[in-house]
């Protein structure tokens, strides 16, 4: 037994020291917290307090899983990379933050293939190829065979991806299908990444003997949908432009998410509307953020200048790379609709629509994507932790007070 450094985890006790955990890491990525000698310096430059980031990687050096589990630290961490070029030995204490917040991911999941995704690229490119093909051939026959009224032959199939006979048959008939389709992948993609919230507040606070009351929860809930839109920990970052670029991609990626959950009968027409019609002008902005936020992204990753993308792995180019392909096949379908290529728009749109669904079923509640949901929500929960131990403090009698009470009875 290991008398633990507390991470702020609730269960406070002695833990068991597992042996595994450390290897279990390296499948992750980078952890070289082996080499550090405490002396200080991170905590020093980090502006997260005193117990950053040291506390956190203690606690995995010394094979600690279910107090890790329990940790928030890692969500708190924004990732600035300070502690990496202050480390005198190269120990890289952001990167290390960054793999425990994969590790966490995994285990927040219920169904292992999130752990899965994080550790094998292959797994997860797979996965991901896979929906995004089921998504376009399932819509394909819906359509072949329900709106278009034909068979699975190979003429009826010539008909459907050669003939620009029905050129609206995607755009007007098939919207109320596509509708139900992608209501049905964003709901199966929200009620996952709801679940895995539950089973990370259960690790982090629901477990503790010590029940937090309903009160702090609803004292706290601004801080949730504060930190949710105006990402305001990230004001801290030396990179002074980080925040801004990281918000405007989150909030293209929000809008897009918005259209076509609930305004897809609006944008998937066959009408050709004025280039002065607000749902071109929307369109447009919408893209135009995808564009610049995942090009950013991408570029600073290639180029590794900037110390947050130093270190990239394969699965940190998938979101900006999934989203990028999301805006550029739907200028796809705009300009092809738009020059009279019906034939042509439809691939694009099925391409598209396969990329979307990925999108929602795969990367969100699966992939790396999902720090959107675990980051919020942990910066929510510490605050309720921290409002009830204050609270509990000052309702705390006062030393010596307890025995006096005892003694006056
Ligand atoms: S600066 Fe590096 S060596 Fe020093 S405590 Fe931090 S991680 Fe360890
Ligand atoms: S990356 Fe920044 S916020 Fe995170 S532990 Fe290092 S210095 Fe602190």
């Amino acid at each position: 037994m290991t008398e633990l450094p507390t991470t702020g985890a609730a269960p406070q006790t002695a833990a068991r020291s597992d042996p595994r955990l450390l290897p279990e890491f390296h499948r992750y990525g980078r952890f070289d917290a082996g080499g550090c000698y405490q002396c200080g310096t991170c905590t020093l430059v980090c502006d997260q307090g005193e117990r950053f980031p040291r506390r956190v990687l203690r606690c995995a050096l010394l094979g600690l899983r279910e107090p890790l589990s329990a940790s928030l630290d890692p969500w708190l961490c924004h990732d600035c990379g300070t502690c990496s070029v202050s480390c005198p030995r190269q120990a890289d204490p952001q990167s290390s933050m960054q793999t425990l917040r994969r590790w966490l991911i995994g285990r927040y999941d219920w169904t292992g293939l999130a752990a899965l995704f994080m550790r094998s690229k292959a797994a997860y490119l797979a996965a991901l190829a896979l929906v995004a093909a089921l998504s376009v051939a399932l819509v394909a026959v819906y359509h072949l065979l329900v709106i278009m009224g034909l068979s699975l032959s190979w003429e009826d199939l010539g008909e459907f991806f050669g003939a620009s006979k029905r050129p609206g048959h995607v755009f007007s008939r098939g919207a109320p299908t596509m509708m139900y389709w992608v209501g049905g992948a964003a709901a199966a993609g929200a009620l996952l990444v709801a679940g895995n919230a539950v089973h990370m507040w259960w690790l982090a606070v629901g477990r503790d003997p010590a029940p937090i009351g309903l009160r702090h929860y609803l004292a706290e809930a601004r801080t949730c949908l504060v930190e949710s839109i105006t990402q305001q920990r990230m004001k801290k970052c030396p990179d002074k432009g980080r925040r801004t670029r990281h918000w405007l991609l989150a909030a293209a990626v929000c809008a897009k998410l918005v259209i076509i959950v609930f305004f897809l009968r609006w944008f998937q027409t066959s009408e050709l509307y004025p280039i002065t019609h607000p749902q071109r002008w929307v369109g447009y902005l919408v893209a135009a953020l995808m564009l610049y936020g995942t090009l950013d992204v991408l570029v600073g990753r290639v180029r590794g200048k900037r110390e947050i993308y130093r270190h990239s792995e394969a699965q940190d180019y998938v979101f900006p790379a999934l989203v990028l392909l999301i805006a550029l096949s739907g200028l796809a379908v705009h300009a092809l609709r738009y020059a009279g290529l019906a034939h042509a728009s439809h691939y694009a749109f099925m391409a598209h629509f396969g990329l979307g669904i990925a999108l929602l079923v795969v990367e969100l509640p699966f992939g790396r994507w999902s720090h959107a949901i675990y980051r919020p929500l942990a910066i929510y929960l510490q605050a309720v932790k921290e409002r009830a131990a204050a609270q509990a403090a000052q309702g705390a009698p006062a030393p010596g007070e307890a025995g006096e009470a005892v003694s006056h009875g």
